[in-house]
């Protein structure tokens, strides 16, 4: 048997919460411009988007209570609040009806964003990735089991930065619904578990700095936390 090169990277996992098991992440899938408000604020008319994805890598994931760096080549380095699809079965082309049968539980999220960088990728239309696929870039709180939550199609999403409310929505508000995203993504992709998807953030996102503090929740799912060091 040949030897690595070198050690290899680690696994990347998420806590699943109340037990001591881990979901071992996969692949990152993020849609874009998923709430009306929010396409609006980022200068688009909701009603004549397709769905948007972009991925990252399983490597920008940090866990909620995480203190990071601010990351290097940005002026504008924003907060988006999301609801997180954590998938547990591998499924391809499913139907509308079937797609919820893959979903094995759900998390919140921060799928944290160089706005100056996107900005400039998307207007001069290159991929989105330095603007959004970078070291701790998509945090995650532990996922809550469907088991235990069901399948939340409305509650409560909302996030603080030093304890200023800055997005207030609810899960009815997504353009695509979860049973949407996944049915439309796995005609795209075979999806596997372990993959994760990101479904979107509602209007509000904007600026943090050095020493701020974010916390938000996506109900009834939990609570997130994320502090960016100074
Ligand atoms: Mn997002």
């Amino acid at each position: 048997m040949s030897e690595y090169l070198f050690e290899p990277a680690p696994p990347v996992s998420v806590e699943i919460a109340a037990t001591d098991v881990r979901f071992p992440v996969n692949r990152i899938f993020c849609v874009g411009r998923n709430y009306a408000a929010h396409v609006r604020e980022m200068g688009f008319d909701p009603d004549r988007e397709e769905p948007c994805y972009f991925t990252k890598s399983a490597r920008c994931i940090a866990p909620s209570g995480s203190a990071i760096p601010y990351p290097p080549a940005t002026q504008n380095y924003h907060h988006e609040i999301e609801l997180v699809v954590a998938i547990g079965r591998p499924g391809f082309e499913l139907s509308l009806d079937e797609s919820l049968s893959v979903v094995y539980g759900y998390a919140c999220g921060l799928d944290m964003t160089r706005r100056d960088l996107q900005v400039a990728s998307r207007d001069s239309k290159g991929p989105w990735d330095i603007g959004k696929d970078f070291e701790n870039s998509a945090v995650i709180s532990p996922i809550r089991t469907v088991e235990e939550i069901g399948h939340p199609a409305r509650g409560r999403i909302q996030l603080s930065v030093n304890d200023e409310l800055r997005q207030d929505s609810d899960l009815e508000n997504l353009i695509w619904s979860v049973p949407e995203i996944i049915a439309h993504l796995s005609g795209l992709y075979r999806l596997e578990p372990g993959d994760l998807v990101y479904t979107g953030t509602p209007d509000g996102v904007g600026p943090v700095g050095p020493g701020d503090r974010i916390s938000g929740s996506v109900a009834p799912v939990g609570d997130i936390a994320l502090a960016i060091r100074n």
